[in-house]
């Protein structure tokens, strides 16, 4: 696997940074800025957020980005830039922030983050980069690292004058690309700066992978990636929906059309299943299928025919973030009970801090340390309860967290319209499949060394596929590193 970390280089001081900064150091001694208290971000309220579809979070104020800058301490070996996954100069875009400069901020984020505005809103900050912020020693709260990010990103959207970013002389080189999440788009992005000629390629009908057809517009607004999109746009990338690589497409034919090398980020989009009885029962389905019905197919939006099942009970299974824009999904769609039904307790959901706080805001019933292992249907084969068995919690397992163990004898019947099960993705088999001799692990990831370069030459691979779900900000990275792999091969086979 791929190291990010020795991929992405810090970016260094310039003689010039070092002096307005500590110019800025010296005007507010450390004591007064840790005395100044994290900004509170402004949220819609939960009454009126559950009927709609509506950003939750509102971002910062540009007075409060400028306290919140403030209050960086500009650390001389700031520990921030370890917990990020892909080393961002975190106090280098702060600190522009702080003396007002945008566009330099957001430049000094775009060095190493191709959708500041998008990790701004859905990367883990307070497992990353929050958690190792220095304030967490002096027990006070961290940095606002990830809403700084955003407020930088949103902030650099809305300047009448972006700088162009820089592009290479057209190289009359071709490269296709297999999908069009964050991976690609970052893939797409870096090589067309380099010159190259890129199309992507993706077997939905709209860009974007799952920062569309997965995370709600309540969470990631489609108009920020679809700006995203515009840009590398104006950078030459070219985007061809509704084309299944492997299938519409096989890999002679994209041979035959002329690409010299294919960038394949297919992600990990088969949705998994419990196996228990009754789970093919009418209104079971997986969270892909719902949100995808929902969020890329308009279900539940006034002039669109897409079905989609509704209930007075929903029950959403599993406890990371699919979940947890299921269950809130599912409020938005009318359900009077929303019940998340996880097997460990809330302190190991792998579900973002906020999205649980905003969940329980918004009314969602939390039964954790629980598992279904029945569902029972009606005489018409709809789903109308749940057997849950409850559970404690025993010894560490092989992710460290306490393995829920079944409490004997403790099984209760509980009435549900519908059920909605996220319990992990797998990768899509279809190209590993199509592509003759492209080897994949026991897990069905594409294998790939540590440039990202798959058993057969003109293949590379990065993101879930190869990771088998990660989080946006990894698949991003790797997007960036198969980018500089490719161009050293195409290089070498050209030279
Ligand atoms: P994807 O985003 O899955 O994109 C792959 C694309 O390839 C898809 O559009 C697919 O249709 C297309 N494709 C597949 N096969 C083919 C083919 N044969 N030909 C052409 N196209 C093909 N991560 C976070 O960091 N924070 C979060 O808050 C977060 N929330 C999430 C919420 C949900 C509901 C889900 C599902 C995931 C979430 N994640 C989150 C995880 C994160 O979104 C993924 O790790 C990331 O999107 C992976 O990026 P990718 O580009 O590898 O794949
Ligand atoms: Fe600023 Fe915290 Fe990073 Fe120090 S650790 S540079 S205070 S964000």
């Amino acid at each position: 696997m791929c190291n990010l970390r020795e991929h992405t280089a810090m970016s260094s001081i310039s003689p010039r940074d070092a002096e307005w900064r500590q110019e800025l150091r010296d005007a507010m001694p450390a004591k007064e800025r840790t005395a100044i208290p994290r900004a509170k971000m402004a949220m819609l309220d939960p009454e009126y957020r559950i009927h709609c579809n509506e950003e939750v979070n509102q971002g910062l104020s540009a007075d409060q980005a400028h306290v919140e800058a403030s209050r960086c301490l500009d650390c001389p070996d700031p520990q921030c830039v370890t917990g990020c996954p892909v080393n961002i100069d975190i106090p280098g875009f702060i600190k522009n922030i702080q003396r007002g400069d945008m566009a330099m901020a957001a430049a000094v984020l775009r060095n190493t983050s191709a959708l500041p505005a998008v990790c701004g809103r859905v990367c883990p900050q307070e497992r990353q980069c929050e958690s190792k912020c220095i304030y967490n020693k002096m027990k006070k709260e961290p940095v606002a690292i990830g809403w700084l990010e955003r407020f930088a990103a949103d902030t650099e959207r809305e300047l009448a004058e972006r700088p162009a970013p820089e592009r290479l002389a057209p190289k009359g080189i071709k490269v296709a690309v297999a999908g069009s999440g964050p991976c690609s788009l970052s893939f797409a992005g870096d090589m067309a700066k380099r010159g190259y000629d890129v199309t992507v390629y993706e077997a939905l009908h709209e860009i974007g992978g799952v920062l569309k057809y997965g995370i709600p517009e309540f969470r990631l607004p489609n108009s920020v990636v679809d700006a995203e999109l515009d840009s590398l746009r104006d950078l030459g990338v070219k985007f061809i929906a509704d084309t299944i690589v492997g299938k519409t497409l096989s890999y002679d034919d994209l041979m035959n059309e002329g690409y010299k090398a294919i960038f394949v980020a297919s992600g990990a989009g088969l949705p998994r299943f419990m196996g228990i009885p009754g789970e093919n029962f009418i209104n079971i389905l997986s969270s892909n299928e719902y949100l995808t019905r929902i969020n890329l197919m308009h279900a539940g939006t006034p002039g669109f025919a897409t079905p989609v099942p509704r209930g007075a009970n929903v029950a959403v299974i599993g406890g990371g973030n699919t979940a947890m824009d299921s269950v809130r999904t599912a409020l938005r769609m009318g359900a009077k009970k929303a019940m998340l039904v996880y097997r460990r307790s809330e302190e190991e959901m792998p579900a973002r801090r906020e999205e649980v706080l905003h969940a329980k805001e918004e009314g969602v019933e939390f039964m954790t340390l629980s598992n279904p292992v029945e569902y029972l249907a009606d005489e018409k084969g709809h789903v109308r309860a749940m057997r849950v068995q409850r559970m404690e919690l025993g010894e560490p397992d092989a992710s460290g967290r306490r393995s829920p163990v079944p409490i004997e004898g403790a099984i209760d019947e509980i009435p549900v319209d519908v059920v909605i099960v996220s319990v992990g993705v797998s990768p899509n088999p279809l190209i590993p499949n199509s592509f003759n001799g492209l080897e994949v692990t026991k897990r069905g990831t594409i294998a790939v060394d540590e440039q990202l370069h798959a058993s057969i030459p003109t293949i590379f691979a990065g993101g879930d596929i190869v990771r088998g779900g990660a989080t946006v900000i990894l698949a991003m990275g790797d997007g960036r590193h198969a980018a500089a792999s490719m161009d050293e091969y195409l290089q070498s086979i050209s030279e």
